[in-house]
């Protein structure tokens, strides 16, 4: 453990509030452990709901002179923090990997797309403009301004534990708003050592605050978090069912919410598509982070005519590419689920699929020798939607591939689920790209492509993945309300 701190240059073990390391109230602290071996990487703060009152307030003091900088000023300081992580590359991926499990090569590719989030908002900063409406009455002007909602509650998942917070705080601080995070108990080391660097950026005291819990406090931190008076906004990513509960507290005060909730993906081929491209595609948007990403494809709809080929051809490239084992070896590329609780339903889904009828044509199992929370990239064909692996997102390294005879039995199936964040199309035929894209109820379409996410595009979901949209200028402008002025008597 000791050495594990010495190596890990960005290791912080304290909660962050109005720019100083603090520990918990209570003086609690809980473990977080390293996925691949379950050692322990550090011990960090068990703070409560008086905890995070407390930073919440600091928020609050925070915002009242943070809403008057220039977006000029804003957008500097974003641009320091940003020139600080990607000098930081290396640290960063080290603690992401130390507490994710995540490959060194994936936890470096996560740095560089969180940090595109603060080099975007930063110029993004300078463009939250206003409109000024020609008015239906002589001698007067209609303004219409975008202010900063205030603090934001900002709680994290375990996947992307940098990405999800350079994602949010930096269109919150673009805006002009002040946050209090909870990052993820499994991974707090991750927000601890970006706002190490927001800290040295020169990022005001109480702009960004982190506040560690355990799962255990989390309900009651997350209730305070949503319902404290001085709270304008919540933005969450994580599951669907957290974020109902966080939807129904916020409605409590009319807050503002920002949701990144569960997808269910579908990955659609059709006998036109490039096989072999469709094959590199689906192994970037099912293998990405071990199958934990909530744009992971989770179901394989393939024309009956490509079925065979597609199939074979994916597994063939599964048994080459994934090797399972720990993010810190070399040549790893898919690392261990991020708990028991995960572990087990992943397994639990594919169990009740093979009992059902569906037929494992890879994987199937827990590795040997690796312990109990790496399963093998897995392979299943023969689902079908009685099956719990259809309905639900599965969240690990398993592929079901399951066979459609039309665009029409496609897109049904596509859209018989109650997510709606990302879907994958493979096509050629230019009239079934557009009707697919215009007919899939999704928040997010890629044509012949199994990778979409970057800071430009606007992210997010419809029906219960979620509402709200980050990256781009939207995402921004999330964080702002529309203020009307009438200027009369001119
Ligand atoms: P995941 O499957 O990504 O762990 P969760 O929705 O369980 O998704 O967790 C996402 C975030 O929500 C984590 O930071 C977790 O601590 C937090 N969380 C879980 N339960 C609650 C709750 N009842 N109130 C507030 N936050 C919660």
């Amino acid at each position: 453990y000791i050495n594990q701190c010495r190596r890990l240059h960005l290791l912080r073990n304290q909660a962050y509030v109005n720019g100083e390391w603090v520990k918990a109230k209570s003086n609690l602290v809980f473990a977080v452990h390293n996925p691949a071996d379950d050692s322990v990487v550090a011990e960090v703060p068990d703070m409560d709901s008086k905890d995070a009152q407390n930073a919440l307030l600091t928020a609050s003091n925070a915002f009242q002179t943070w809403k008057d900088t220039t977006a000029k000023e804003r957008s500097r300081i974003l641009r320091r923090w940003f020139d600080l992580c990607e000098k930081n590359t290396d640290n960063l991926a080290e603690v992401i990997t130390a507490e994710s499990g995540k490959p060194l090569a994936e936890a470096k590719g996560e740095v560089a797309y969180g940090n595109s989030f603060l080099e975007w908002f930063a110029d993004s900063a300078r463009h939250i403009n206003g409109e000024i409406i020609p008015s239906p009455w002589p001698n007067k002007q209609i303004l219409l301004t975008r202010n900063p909602l205030g603090v934001v509650s900002v709680i994290t998942p375990w996947n992307f534990p940098f990405a999800m917070i350079t994602r949010k705080v930096g269109a919150l601080m673009a805006a002009g708003c002040t946050c209090v995070i909870k990052p993820s108990e499994d991974t707090p080391l991750s927000a601890l050592a970006a706002v190490e660097l927001a800290h040295q950026a020169g990022v005001p005291k109480g702009v960004v605050n982190v506040v560690t819990t355990s799962r255990k406090n989390a309900p009651t931190v997350g209730k305070v978090m949503c319902e404290d008076e001085y709270v304008r906004c919540i933005s969450f990513t994580g599951s669907t069912t957290v974020g109902k509960i966080l939807y129904g507290l916020a409605a409590k005060g009319i807050k503002r919410v920002a949701l990144e909730l569960g997808g269910n993906a579908p990955f659609i081929v059709f006998p036109s598509a490039d096989i072999d491209h469709a094959v590199d595609q689906a192994m970037l948007a099912k293998f990405r982070n071990n199958g934990q990403a909530c744009i992971g494809a989770n179901r394989f709809l393939i024309h009956e005519i490509v079925f065979d080929d597609f199939v074979k051809k994916f597994k063939a490239r599964i048994e080459k590419k994934c090797v399972l084992g720990p993010g810190t070896k070399e040549g790893v590329t898919c690392g261990p689920l991020i708990n028991n609780e995960q572990a087990k339903k992943v397994s639990g889904l594919v169990d009740d699929a093979v009992a059902k009828g569906a037929k494992v044509l890879s994987g199937g199992k827990f590795a040997k020798n690796l312990g109990n929370k790496f399963y093998e990239s897995t392979l299943l064909v023969d689902v079908n939607q009685d099956m719990q692996i259809f309905k639900e997102e599965v969240f690990g390294p398993v592929a079901t591939c399951i066979k459609m005879k039309s665009e029409e039995e496609a897109l049904k199936m596509a859209n018989s689920t109650r997510s709606g964040l990302a879907a994958y199309i493979f096509t050629k035929d230019l009239g079934q790209a557009f009707r697919m894209s215009k007919n899939l109820e999704f928040g997010m379409v890629a044509i012949n492509d199994g990778i979409l996410s970057a800071a430009e595009p606007a992210f997010g979901g419809v029906k219960e993945s979620g509402i709200g949209r980050e990256g781009s200028l939207h995402g921004a402008v999330e964080y702002t309300d529309l203020k009307y002025t009438l200027m009369s008597g001119l």
